[in-house]
């Protein structure tokens, strides 16, 4: 009996690892012990070595964990030839691996030879029933556990450049019964609610009436129910061909079929914008045979490349927009035409295109660029990963039109992420309505400053997508500006923090535009500084010194409006100035001030009219004011700290400071 460690890479998947959870089953019928571990392991058997040690892989993209967990492997296992790694990645770049850890054992292809993993007894490891249990063995939650995760057929044929299955499944393989397969799960594990069909091109086998007829003899007819666990009540179940179906291949006859099972969702791809008139024709065969629930992979930042006998020109970003509405515009046709018996809905996907060899995702294609690739990731986060489906969210997500989506684009990301309607909470008291609805105003007048100024670019909008086409927006890139329209343009990028701590080099320009153009942002970035009870004085150094006393008066003014008790902004002013060696006023005064209002010592009219002697300079009446105020101070102090543990002490305390602030006070008076 050996013991046998199983490591999936600690990234992020929607379906459990079936390579590994039938490497677990033979180990089993061998008499081994299996523990699955996603990642390394965390509990008691750290200090164990083991006999073997097997790593999946998956995405190439995904190298970084996935080397993390080898190297973890490598450290836990007794003899190094013993880590074995197989998988998509480890099939489709195995000399990286060997390179990289020349110990190890690599298994390229599937499980569906003799001997792949060397041992005694070892047949066709690919077709033993998945081991469900060793998913308890860890903490992570496959999305879609439920399920039955099925083969009926193996490859593709179709050859399509940029796809992995040719190097994965070279050989297609029209028909895999999976009856037997089911039968030991639901012996095993218990009976599972829905299938999933890991299938690349089911619709290519010539066995397909087979595959259907077999699939509603398991319980996976049009509407067919399963006894829920729990209750007994009966639950729909699915049959969802995971991998997508090939819309080339949909015709007449395997639409009806297909209509005939439980399937949900019917996913098209919509990889390319030639294959636009068989998209529709496969969505329409579809909805016609009673399929309501339709999704599609929409690829995007594609590269020129040839498939399925045919030439497709490499993406530009109106084709990920044009693809989009015709996904949502035909929705609209096919519920006129056949959602009279419910309606039609069609999720979409869009998935970024990254090459099969790339150890990372930051691959841009030919027609895109970093700002655009990452605009996209933004727009999809409200999504939450379950797809685009209606036109409200579309149009306002992506745009009206293509010049919209490309305007939306090239936006900055923080307004990109603020666009949209203000929505009314419940439970949200009239102040706080008020509140957000104001900052509502403000964020969206900054969109709309941007888009103005965007919509004003004429020519210069090449040279605009040049300075940000990297998604670099740094003091450095700015510099190599001339149009002062893309000037104002870039500092939207820019955080507060960042305009405040560049304002110099920014310049008086830029400054101007700030204060006199686009006041919004000027308010904004007084707010910042006010709202915090961290600001740090360096990043107020720059407008002291081009705007000086004129700066700090702004910042009071600022300060009234919106009074802020616990903010440090007037210590941080304090120790700009001094920093710079000219200190024009003394505005720690001010922060004495907050105190005293802190304390209750003075009113919020008293303190308001001590800030508007700080807008007059007028140092000495500001202290005379608090001086007045110390003897209230002190009592309301004394009063505050009499039943304080240690109170004494605090009162003392309290004593020597007014003492120090009288004395401080007498020696400026004389
Ligand atoms: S049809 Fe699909 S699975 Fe087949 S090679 Fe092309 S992309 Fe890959």
């Amino acid at each position: 009996m050996e013991d046998i460690l199983l490591i999936e890479p600690n990234y992020s998947n929607k379906y459990p690892p079936l390579g590994l959870m039938k490497i677990s089953t033979f180990h089993k019928q061998l008499g081994d012990c299996v523990v699955f571990a996603k990642g390394k392991l965390t509990d008691n058997l750290v200090e164990k070595r083991w006999d073997r040690v097997y790593v999946t892989t998956l995405f190439t993209f995904e190298w970084e964990e996935t080397k993390k967990s080898i190297e973890y492997a490598l450290t836990v296992v007794k003899d190094k030839n013993k880590v074995f790694v197989g998988g998509i990645m480890a099939t489709l770049m195995p000399e990286l691996f060997i390179k990289t850890f020349p110990t190890i054992t690599l298994i390229k292809g599937l499980l569906n030879r003799d001997g792949t993993v060397g041992l005694r007894d070892e047949k066709c490891i690919d077709r033993l029933t998945p081991d469900y249990d060793i998913l308890d063995d860890i903490d992570y939650k496959y999305p879609a556990t439920d399920a039955y995760f099925l083969y009926m057929t193996r490859g593709c044929g179709m050859k399509c450049q940029f796809c992995a299955v040719q190097t994965l499944e070279p050989e297609y393989i029209p028909y895999i019964s999976i009856k037997d397969q089911i039968a030991e799960v639901d012996r095993r594990f218990g009976a599972k609610r829905n299938l999933l069909l890991m299938d690349n091109n089911v619709l290519r086998s010539n066995k397909f009436d087979s595959i259907v007829d077999e699939l509603i003899e398991l319980g996976f007819g049009k509407d067919c129910t399963y006894p829920s666990p729990r209750t007994g009540k009966p639950l729909k179940r699915y049959i969802d061909f995971n991998q997508g179906l090939d819309a080339k291949l949909l015709t007449e006859h395997k639409a009806k079929r297909l209509g005939e099972l439980a399937i949900n969702p019917a996913r098209i791809a919509f990889d390319h914008i030639e294959d636009k008139e068989q998209y529709k024709k496969a969505l329409e065969l579809c909805a016609k045979n009673g399929i309501k629930y339709l999704s599609n992979y929409i690829l995007y930042n594609g590269e020129d490349f040839t498939g399925k006998g045919q030439h497709y020109h490499a993406d530009t970003p109106e084709d990920l927009y044009i693809r989009m509405r015709v996904s949502m515009d035909f929705c609209d046709e096919l519920n006129d035409k056949y959602g009279h018996n419910g309606r039609v809905h069609i999720f979409s996907f869009p998935m970024k295109y990254i090459p099969l060899n790339a150890t990372d995702r930051s691959f841009v294609g030919t027609h895109w660029n970093k700002k655009y690739l990452r605009a996209v990731q933004r727009m999809l986060i409200p999504t939450q990963g379950k797809g685009v489906s209606t036109r409200s969210f579309f149009e306002a997500d992506f745009g009206n039109t293509t010049e919209e989506f490309i305007e939306n684009l090239a936006m900055p990301e923080e307004l990109l992420g603020l666009r949209g309607h203000f929505v009314e909470r419940a439970n949200e008291s009239k102040e706080e309505k008020k509140k957000r609805y104001a900052q509502w105003e403000i964020n969206h007048a900054r969109i709309f400053e941007w888009t103005q100024l965007y919509r004003s670019l004429g020519d210069d909008f090449t040279s605009y997508v040049e300075i940000i086409k990297d998604n670099d927006f740094s003091i450095h890139n700015y510099k190599r500006i001339t149009s002062p329209t893309i000037r104002k343009m870039f500092i939207h990028n820019l955080s507060y923090l960042s305009i405040l701590r560049n304002i110099e080099m920014l310049g008086t320009e830029m400054l101007a535009y700030i204060k006199v153009e686009f006041p919004t942002m000027y308010r904004e970035l007084l707010r910042y500084v006010i709202k915090s009870e961290h600001t740090q004085f360096s990043c107020m150094k720059g407008m002291l010194t081009l705007q000086g006393n004129a700066y700090i008066a702004d910042v009071i003014r600022a300060f009234i409006e919106e009074p802020y008790l616990t903010t440090n902004v007037f210590d941080a002013l304090y120790k700009a100035q001094k920093d710079l060696k000219k200190v024009v006023l003394d505005t720690r005064s001010l922060d004495i001030a907050l105190r005293y209002r802190m304390a209750n010592a003075i009113s919020d009219t008293e303190l308001r009219n001590i800030m508007r002697l700080g807008i007059e300079g007028d140092e000495k009446k500001i202290e005379t004011r608090l001086y007045q105020k110390s003897r209230k101070l002190k009592d309301v102090l004394r009063e505050k700290n009499k039943d304080e543990i240690a109170g004494d002490v605090i009162l003392d305390k309290i004593e020597e400071v007014i003492g120090l602030l009288q004395k401080v006070y007498r020696k400026e008076v004389k």
